[in-house]
């Protein structure tokens, strides 16, 4: 038997001519026992476990455990799916699939909305397919087989697909009896036993997100390949769930949000409170690390934004208005302001860097179908800053900055954290020269610090590179939160200058930089990380002082002020109600420190303290109780020393 030269990741094997893919993957012990082989890539071309390999070649072997391996499942679920609701449903249509972490979403056009109870004949019919292994039959396809496949009407979002993919894609359709699916990627061929999947539930979505086109039922599913991801799967989108902050929003009195403004939060006074001590925290960070806070204005003419490159690049998410026939645009950003502030002075190289701060109040036209509690919101606030600086400044200010954002995300219990670098997008300003030397600058500042980071080619600002901070919350989910931008554009289009040591003019360079982002979304996060129970220094409540009957009211009064002057965020509950009822009220609220006042405590200056975690109760004098806040590593208007959620 002849044999053949297959290189397998990087090495060299050799086999007789004619072996299966399946075999080849048992010799080099690629797949564990039990582990399913999908199939492999055979010079670049998907093949299946049985495929019998005639020619030398590069062979990719995907197994379960290979990082393509979910997306191909979930591919080939996605398949099943459409086929599924096109036997149940007939004349729909199948839209677009979109990865998601636990799984995935299908959109379809059924007429009308499909129910969350017609999920259950949905699923049931997934399974029987599964169970019977129906052989589906897929083919690399080209543009005009593609295209010619796909001519029915109820193909019409697939064609559309076909025509948005090629010729950049591969294509390749799959099909089971009379059902097509076009896809980017190839179908394995699925096996029951590795197939954990649950129709989760149905919402709305906009073919291609844009309003103005029909509304699919989007069916969203979590798929794994085995029962007990899952179940671990399912088990934590009820915990996401428990922890949505729209509903720890009312739970907890935080905000709330109306029709009249979409995408606009009406925040209470328990929210401003937890709102006011990041923000006087954020502030003092801003004053150590050498910000001075500025404030610029609302409204600036549009000729401002034509001048700084917003108009052309930006105009379609910003608010206008109008005054004395003055077109005005809302600010959707504070840059262009603190450049104004900027240019005001006179600036020599021995005065940069200059660092300016402002919680700068922005306004962004985001789609009302894509705004979503305090995470996507219309009207929002900055922790926004902007350094001008030389270029020879830029790695030591990337440098500061990256060790200020590391100890914010840490004060606020964030400690899984990474860098991404996001590169040039296809829209941008400058020419090829200038987006090499600044994503140079800011390549060599992060080597020189010694930082790990990954880069994101295409995900820039259209005027600059940026440093992207990504951050895991408790349920291990990824946010990006802060950002350095490094902007060499902008000085030069609004004519901010310095004198360099020669007498000359020169432009400075501007870093963008945020270390929440938008304080709306990071206390929307926060509430999920935390899951509404704030750390003693952040709690908008930190105690509350329960008087047990009416005779103890005025202690429980003279208590908490007594309190409330040492800075303690408290109040007293001497409502004619049982202490019962009181102490569940507080406790939804999520309370750090239930403090009773009974007979005995106003006899003896005390309070009985209840903490919210388990901690055995005790009664101390209320001063003592005022000393242990106070004493705390963390202090409630200071920096905290160590997260307590
Ligand atoms: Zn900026």
């Amino acid at each position: 038997m002849p044999m053949l030269s297959i290189r397998i990741d990087g090495r060299e094997h050799r086999f007789e001519q004619g072996i299966s893919v399946s075999e080849v993957a048992c010799a080099i012990g690629a797949a564990a026992e039990g582990q399913w082989l999908l199939g492999g890539y055979l010079d670049g071309q998907w093949v299946m476990p049985d495929h019998r390999i005639e020619c030398n070649g590069r062979l990719h072997v995907v197994t379960e455990s290979s990082p393509e391996a979910l997306d191909l499942l979930r591919h080939g679920l996605a398949f099943l799916l459409a086929a599924a609701v096109r036997h149940l449903h007939s004349g729909s249509a199948a839209g677009s699939i979109q990865m998601t972490e636990t799984g995935f979403a299908m959109d379809f056009d059924t007429g009308r909305p499909l129910l969350a109870a017609e999920l259950g004949p949905i699923q049931a019919h997934m399974q029987r397919a599964l169970a019977q292994g129906q052989a589906v039959i897929s083919h690399q396809v080209g543009r005009e087989e593609a295209l010619s496949m796909l001519s029915m009407p109820d193909e019409r979002y697939q064609r559309q697909l076909a025509e948005r993919w090629l010729p950049a894609q591969t294509l390749w359709t799959h099909a089971l009896a009379e059902f097509v699916l076009i896809s980017i990627r190839p179908m394995p061929a699925l096996i029951e036993s590795h197939c954990a999947f649950r129709l989760m539930q149905v919402s709305g979505a906009y073919w291609n997100g844009d309003s103005t086109q029909p509304m699919l039922t989007r069916i969203h599913v979590a798929a794994w390949f085995h029962a007990d991801h899952l179940q671990r799967s399912l088990d934590q989108l009820q915990e996401i769930e428990k922890r949505d902050h729209r509903k720890l929003g009312k739970q907890l009195d935080l905000f709330h949000f109306e029709e009249q403004a979409p995408g606009m939060v009406y925040w209470h006074p328990a929210g401003w409170s937890l709102w006011q001590v990041i923000e006087q925290y954020v502030r003092d960070d801003f004053r150590k690390s050498g910000y001075q806070e500025v404030r610029g204005p609302q409204l600036m003419d549009v000729q401002l934004w034509k001048r700084s490159g917003h108009w052309r690049h930006y105009q379609q998410h910003m608010f206008l208005t109008e005054s004395e026939r003055r077109r005005y645009a809302v600010k959707p950003m504070s840059c262009p302001g603190h450049v104004e502030i900027y240019k005001a002075g006179h600036h020599s190289y021995r005065d940069l860097p200059v660092r300016y701060a402002e919680f700068g109040n922005c306004h962004r036209n985001e789609p009302s179908g894509a705004l979503h509690g305090l995470l996507r919101v219309r009207g929002f606030t900055q922790d926004d800053g902007h350094v001008f600086c030389t270029a020879d400044q830029i790695e030591a200010e990337v440098a500061a900055f990256h060790r200020q954002a590391m100890q914010v995300y840490r004060d606020f219990g964030f400690d899984a954290i990474s860098l991404k670098l996001a590169l040039r997008p296809p829209r941008r300003m400058g020419d090829d020269a200038s987006w090499d030397r600044t994503e140079g600058a800011l390549r060599s500042a992060l080597a020189r610090a010694d930082i790990a980071w990954d880069e994101l080619p295409g995900e820039g600002a259209f005027y600059g590179p940026k440093l992207e901070y990504h951050l895991s919350d408790s349920m291990g989910r990824n946010w990006q939160l802060g950002t350095l931008q490094v902007d060499f554009l902008m000085p030069e289009r609004l004519d901010a200058t310095f004198v360099d040591a020669h007498g000359q003019r020169r432009h400075p360079v501007m870093l963008h930089r945020a270390i929440l982002g938008s304080m709306e979304r990071f206390i929307g996060i926060l509430i999920e990380h935390c899951g509404g129970w704030f750390p003693l220094w952040l709690a908008p409540v930190q105690a509350v002082v329960l008087s047990v009957g009416i005779q103890q009211a005025d202690y429980a009064v003279k208590v908490a002020t007594g309190l409330q002057e040492r800075g303690i965020r408290c109040h007293a509950d001497i409502r004619h109600e049982t202490l019962a009822l009181k102490t569940r009220e507080h406790s939804l609220r999520k309370v750090p420190y239930l403090l009773i006042a009974g007979d005995r405590e106003a006899r003896s200056a005390s309070v009985t303290m209840r903490a919210r975690r388990g901690e055995p109760s005790r009664t101390l004098p209320w001063q003592a109780f005022a000393q242990l806040v106070e004493h705390k590593p963390f202090r409630f208007n200071g920096h905290p020393r160590e997260s307590e959620t």
